[in-house]
């Protein structure tokens, strides 16, 4: 069996292909989340400015006492937070109390996220940062980035958007390999929706191995090199989404759950909309427990 366990980044520099999010958490529930993925062998977090549990990330790493070097921690910059982006790093260091991020994500394409990806290059030469991505592009976005960013030496390591079996995102994932740039999936239970949870299909094949159809989901994400880091608040969750390493799906189970593209997405906001709700959100990402 290949093992899956860790991917390797077009810098170089290796990352878990399995994480924890703490999207929705509060910062209590992040900080609980958290200590306990580290304490069950989890070692990839992924946060963001605007999920407002920064400090309580940082809190829950400095109580597990793994040393820094082993975890690797993901954040993402906020558009309102692009212009002044050196110093939105600087605040985001101090918050998640770590001299570094392994990786560090624009979080959205509005806004001007050029200025902001230049700061994230210097922050990757100054060591503050050791890889740097893209979320929430779609391929037009990612094809003008590319073009723009043309005379940045450092390419996005990773591209942070929706994907799951109802959105698997093939087209995205050809254009992107070209730069190396690997996926990372939002919503891989579809924020928990309980018809995909309970597809015949997955279930089916789950039974084959007795695993859950969750674990199926993720277990066929990796198998396509793409990071994933399910939410939860439930320690029995956090430990059985873990639980994929022991199981591999064949050939034809991939290209059965392959099936169940529907090309819908759970999540949509128009572009306009979204660019006037994301950079008028006046918030102090400081502010927070
Ligand atoms: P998800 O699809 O991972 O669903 C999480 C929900 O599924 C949990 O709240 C829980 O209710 C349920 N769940 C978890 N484990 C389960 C299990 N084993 N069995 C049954 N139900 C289970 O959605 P998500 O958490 O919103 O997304 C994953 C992560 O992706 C987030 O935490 C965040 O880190 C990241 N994310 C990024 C963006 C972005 O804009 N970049 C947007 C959304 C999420």
């Amino acid at each position: 069996m290949k093992d899956l366990r860790y991917f390797t980044l077009n810098d170089g520099h290796k990352a878990p292909s399995f994480g924890i999010g703490v999207y929705t958490l509060t910062p209590e529930e992040a900080e609980k989340a958290v200590y306990e993925a580290l304490m069950m062998g989890i070692r990839h977090i992924d946060t963001a400015n605007a999920y407002f549990n920064e400090k309580a990330v940082g809190r829950a790493i400095k109580k597990s006492g793994i040393s820094r070097e082993e975890i690797f921690l993901t954040t993402k910059l906020w558009p309102t937070q692009y212009q002044e982006a050196g110093k939105a790093i600087e605040d985001t260091l101090s918050r998640l109390d770590t001299p570094y991020i392994d990786l560090l994500l624009l979080h959205q394409p509005y806004g001007d996220y050029m200025a902001a990806y230049s700061s994230m290059c210097e922050a990757v030469k100054e060591g503050k940062v050791k890889s740097i991505g893209l979320s929430n592009f779609d391929e037009a976005n990612f094809k003008k980035f590319l073009e723009i960013a043309d005379h940045f030496d450092i390419k996005p390591a990773v591209l942070q958007i929706e994907c799951h079996p109802y959105y698997p995102q093939e087209k995205i994932i050809r254009e992107i390999s070209k730069y190396g740039t690997l996926l990372e999936s939002w919503y891989p239970f579809g924020h928990g929706d309980k018809a995909l949870l309970n597809e015949p299909i997955l279930k089916g094949i789950g039974n084959k191995y007795g695993k859950k159809p969750a674990q199926v989901i993720l277990r066929w994400l990796i198998q396509r090199n793409i990071f994933v880091f399910p939410a939860s608040r439930n320690p029995e969750h956090i430990k059985e989404n873990f639980e994929i390493f022991d199981f591999e799906l064949s050939d034809d189970d991939m290209k059965e759950i392959s099936k169940l593209d529907k090309n819908t997405r759970y999540f949509y906001m128009a572009p306009e909309e979204a660019s006037k709700m994301f950079l008028s959100w006046n918030c102090d990402f400081n502010k927070q427990e």
